[in-house]
């Protein structure tokens, strides 16, 4: 079955609110990896249970009144309450287990009875806008390692990662965007061709001397090239240390969080791969585990020889370091390395969706944040990069790393122009769960936090109760699913600009109050750069 968002002005539910949440759940599958299997993107996460759920979800959604809360237990319709019209339309919780069992072994036992699903960060709230969702965080990141080690500029430099899914698919763009030569090895060859459908990948090769030669001959032009090699990252990577190719930056973004379900081990086949995870998970696991250590090993290699190494969320040192690589943890985190100060003043990947469908509604927004935020370079750089490089996957939408006020602006100038009739339809305003107040994971977002605070949890919670009640449309509580069992706990939320005054209140109200909460969060940890933004913008906060 193939599921592709609705576009137009036609509305099949009682309202924009519900039609949106229906459109972006649809979208959600427009744009998955797996949408068979309604997988959207690392690995195993999902935006319903199962079928059943998938089509009680859309007939509830038809018919649900604005005063009505829809309950979704990890991806399974529960129940109908009756609240009121400022209530959420919609409240989830994925993949939450009770502290002592929330560890990958009871998850998949869970989830093989049907009883849990992992929700991911945004495909279980339906919030996933395709591969460009985090590709300007990886930009950023690129931009931050080009200032601090090659005077600002990435051209004539080569960039070795692995991983052409639906997010690590965001990389080989956001190198060429840096001006770079991305080297992108996966071990499937339909993932890199649906990175060069979609445009996010200019060329794939099985060969890994063709790949080499274009690597060299794009470094020597200083022109930007993207590269898929069709290889396991942890043949590949040794081999090019053997071979004394040290490349000027490292990283690695495969599913390498789920040892089962995700990284790929070196010696089984990808045909044999699928039968073996069901007879035998634990040599599945226990070979995946041996792999991604000797890769992490080479990473490590690499640094000492002089690369700029990082890890980018996917728990990669984690693994390591279970299997065996004691120093797994000399690669830094690309948060605490590169983005953290962003995220001090909640500056986080915050995303909006045309319900229209139309690619005109985002490139008038990208006008309007070019003449209104002319004076943040990081927004006007990133937009015009954006509008030229990233093209349109399922319901045209855009990501742009904004901050307390900046979002709310955004997002009332958009509520008037959908009530002028300047868009062609409402457009919905949500963010990456891996956002200032909303995200607890001590291995990627919080790790080496001022205070020591990592591993507190409670400010997701805290920050999805304040969503809650600040008249959200949908809000979620996710926690780690498959190999992140245990190790993450983090809130979404989504708002639909609809152009009505209730909408505006809405949005100031919830986009407000959740930045607000991310630049609390970083004060309390004792962040300088908090502190003055609770000055600077008025933040109330309670000083004991
Ligand atoms: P995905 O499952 O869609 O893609 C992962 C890719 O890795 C697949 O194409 C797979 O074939 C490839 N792969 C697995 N093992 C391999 C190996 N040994 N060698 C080469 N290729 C291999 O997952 P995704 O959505 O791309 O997410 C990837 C990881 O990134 C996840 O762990 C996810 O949690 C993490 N992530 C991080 C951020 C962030 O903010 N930094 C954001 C999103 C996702």
């Amino acid at each position: 079955m193939t599921i592709t968002a609705q576009r137009g002005n036609e509305l099949r539910a009682k309202g924009w609110r519900q039609e949106a949440l229906l459109r972006l759940l649809e979208n959600n599958l427009e744009n998955g990896e797996d949408p068979e299997n309604l997988v959207v993107y690392g690995s195993i996460g999902k935006a319903a249970r199962d079928w059943p759920s998938y089509h009680a979800i859309v007939d509830i959604l038809k018919q649900i009144e604005e005063d009505e809360t829809l309950i979704i237990q990890s991806g399974k319709p529960i129940g109908l309450l009756k609240t009121h019209k400022d209530a959420p339309l919609v409240i989830m919780a994925s993949s939450n287990l009770v502290g002592h069992w929330a560890n990958s072994e009871e998850f998949y036992k869970l989830y093989d009875q049907n009883l849990t699903m992992w929700g991911g960060l945004t495909a279980g709230d339906w919030q996933y806008i395709g591969s460009q969702g985090v590709i300007q965080g990886t930009y950023e990141i690129f931009q931050a390692i080009a200032r601090e080690h090659f005077e600002g500029d990435l051209a004539g430099r080569f960039i070795l990662t692995a991983g052409l899914g639906g997010m690590s698919g965001s990389q080989p763009l956001a190198g060429v965007m840096a001006g770079a030569v991305i080297l992108d090895v996966d071990v499937d060859e339909t993932k890199a061709d649906k990175r060069i459908a979609t445009g996010f990948l200019q060329r794939k090769t099985y060969d890994l001397e063709e790949a080499l030669a274009w690597v060299d001959e794009a470094l020597s032009t200083k022109k930007p090239l993207s590269i898929g090699l069709i290889a396991n990252a942890a043949t590949i990577y040794p081999e090019l240390l053997n071979r004394g190719i040290i490349p000027d930056i490292v990283s690695d973004q495969t599913a390498a969080h789920d040892l089962l379900y995700g990284y790929v081990p070196e010696d089984v086949g990808l045909s044999e791969l699928a039968a073996l995870r069901k007879t035998n998970p634990e040599e599945v696991i226990d070979k995946a585990g041996k792999s991604l250590a000797k890769e992490v090993r080479a990473i490590l290699d690499f640094k000492e020889q002089g690369a700029i190494v990082f890890d980018n969320g996917n728990n990669i040192r984690t693994q390591a370091k279970a299997y065996g690589v004691e120093n797994a943890f000399e690669i830094p985190i690309f948060t605490e390395a590169f983005l953290r100060p962003l995220f001090e003043r909640a500056i986080g990947p915050f995303r909006w969706i045309a319900l229209s469908g139309e690619v005109q509604d985002i490139e008038l927004i990208d006008e309007y944040l070019l003449k209104n935020f002319s004076d943040n370079e990081i927004v006007t750089n990133w937009i015009k990069l954006a509008g030229k490089y990233v093209p349109v996957q399922g319901l045209p939408a855009r990501i742009s790393w904004l901050g307390h006020g900046e979002r709310t602006k955004l997002a009332l100038a958009v509520n008037q122009l959908v009530a002028e009739g300047r868009l062609k339809a409402p457009v919905a305003f949500t963010r990456d769960h891996l956002d200032a107040g909303a995200m607890t994971h001590p291995n990627i977002m919080t790790e080496h936090l001022k205070d020591g605070s990592d591993a507190i949890s409670d400010w997701p919670l805290i920050n999805a109760m304040v969503a809650s009640s600040s008249k959200a449309d949908l809000v979620a509580i996710h926690a780690g699913g498959g190999g992140y069992a245990g190790y993450m706990q983090s809130a979404g939320l989504t708002i639909v600009a609809d152009g009505t005054s209730e909408a505006a209140e809405r949005l100031k109200l919830a986009l407000d109050n959740d930045t607000s909460l991310g630049v609390l969060r970083y004060a309390d940890a004792g962040y300088e750069n908090a502190l003055d933004e609770v000055k600077k913008k008025g933040i109330r906060r309670v000083e004991l």
